[in-house]
C-alpha cells in the first residue's frame, strides 16, 4: 500500500464516514490518530459539536474490538475538555446513538461530543428515551439478573 493512502480494506462501500476517513468527502477534522478521527458535525447541535469515530468501519459499539473501543474512548476523554475550552463551553454531553431505534442515522460508530452552555435551553441525556417505565423493586432485581446473566457476571 502507498504510505499515507487510505486502507480501503477497512472501509464499507457507501458509508459517508468511511468516505470522510478516505478523504473522498471533506470534513473539518479537529483530531486524528492512526485509529481515530474527530471532525465537526455538519449539522451541529451546538458550537463545537464534534463526532469521534473509529477509522475502521463498525456499525455498533459492540462490533468494536477492545483495542478500537479503547482508542475511541481515549480520544473522547482527551478531546471533550479541549473542545469545551476551545468554544468556551460550561459542560458537554457525550453520547452514542447505537442502532436505528436509538436514532443512529449513519451506520458507522460515532460518539457525539456536544458542548453545553449555561442557559442554552437544552436537556440532560436523560431526555433521550421515551416514556419512563414504572418498575417495581422485584422487576428491577429481575432486570439486573438478566443483564448480569447476559454479561456473564
Ligand atoms: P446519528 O444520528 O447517526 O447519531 O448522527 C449522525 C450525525 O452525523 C448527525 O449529527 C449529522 O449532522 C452528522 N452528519 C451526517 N452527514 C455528515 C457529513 O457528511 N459530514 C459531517 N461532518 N457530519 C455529518
Ligand atoms: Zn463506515
Amino acid at each position: 500500500m502507498i504510505p499515507g493512502a487510505p486502507d480501503r480494506t477497512r472501509m464499507s462501500d457507501d458509508c459517508i464516514f468511511c468516505s470522510i476517513v478516505a478523504g473522498d468527502i471533506p470534513a473539518r477534522t479537529v483530531y486524528e490518530t492512526d485509529d481515530v478521527l474527530a471532525f465537526l458535525d455538519a449539522n451541529p447541535l451546538a458550537r463545537g459539536h464534534t463526532l469521534v469515530i473509529p477509522k475502521s468501519h463498525a456499525r455498533h459499539v459492540g462490533d468494536l474490538g477492545s483495542e478500537l473501543a479503547s482508542a475511541v474512548f481515549d480520544a473522547v476523554a482527551e478531546l471533550t475538555p479541549r473542545i469545551q475550552e476551545a468554544v468556551d463551553a460550561d459542560a458537554a454531553n457525550v453520547g452514542i446513538n447505537d442502532g436505528e431505534a436509538a436514532g443512529q442515522e449513519i451506520p458507522h460508530v460515532h460518539a457525539h461530543v456536544v458542548p453545553r452552555f449555561e442557559g442554552d435551553g437544552g436537556s440532560p441525556i436523560h431526555a433521550v428515551a421515551g416514556r419512563r417505565p414504572d418498575l417495581s423493586d422485584e422487576e428491577l432485581d429481575a432486570v439486573a439478573d438478566e443483564i448480569a446473566d447476559a454479561t456473564g457476571a
